[in-house]
């Protein structure tokens, strides 16, 4: 598959040929992780070289903009909450573990995918679980429930019976941002949906939560999908 390179990224290009689209037209899309360009069956490939080179500048601010999910295969560096670890190779281990002492994930040689997923969720109860309840106390709200899910479209959610679901994703994100989610979620207990007096609480948690916002709306469909 032929792609767009940039910032030390290499983004696929995908074809799409519409016989109803009248011009070139290209989008960069979180979902698939690829540009796609849109253009009527019969243009020739020159046609498409010299649009692509319009879309030069358009085409690098877009790049730039993206944040690759983390890679973990070994020899792969990550940040989990801010800290950075190390993905190493480990034959003598069935399931994947997190080693803080020194900062790496130690993989066997083959692991399924819902040990390492576990993996992660305790992860996240041990560092999410705190900044929320940290939050929950200064709101002076109790939850009956929290539970940390395995959502690919959700960052959290607060349900009318006190219960908050938090993506165990959020390790991956800047501390900050992950810090937002809770107190997004937290402020829910007081008003179940996104009006002024929401975010007014919201605010007072997370004074700066417009430029979390910011960064979730920029890049968070990109980790979600990890
Ligand atoms: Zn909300």
């Amino acid at each position: 598959m032929e792609g767009i390179t940039g910032d030390n990224k290499n983004i696929p290009l995908i074809y799409n040929p519409n016989p109803r689209a009248r011009r070139l037209s290209l989008r960069l899309s979180s979902k698939e992780f690829a540009f796609i360009l849109t253009h009527p069956p019969r243009t020739t490939p020159r046609q498409i070289q010299s649009f692509l080179r319009q879309c030069g500048p358009w085409i690098e601010r877009q790049v730039q903009r993206i944040h690759e999910p983390p890679s973990l295969s070994p020899g792969c560096t990550f940040s989990l909450h801010g800290e950075d670890f190390e993905c190493v190779l480990d034959r003598l281990r069935c399931k994947p573990i997190l080693c803080r002492n020194t900062k790496t994930l130690r993989l066997p040689q083959n692991f399924l995918q819902k040990d390492l997923y576990s993996l992660f969720k305790k992860v996240a109860h041990e560092t999410i679980l705190p900044i929320l309840q940290e939050i929950l106390d200064v709101l002076g709200q109790d939850v009956t429930q929290v539970s940390f899910r395995d959502n690919k479209t959700r960052w959290g959610s607060c349900s009318g019976r006190k219960t908050i679901s938090l993506n165990w994703r959020l390790i991956f994100l800047p501390p900050e941002v992950a810090r937002y989610v809770c107190a997004h979620e937290a402020a829910h207990l007081l008003h179940m949906n996104h009006s002024q007096d929401f975010w007014k609480i919201v605010s007072e948690l997370c004074p700066t939560y417009r430029h979390h916002k910011k960064w979730l709306k920029a890049h968070g469909s990109t980790w979600i999908r990890f």
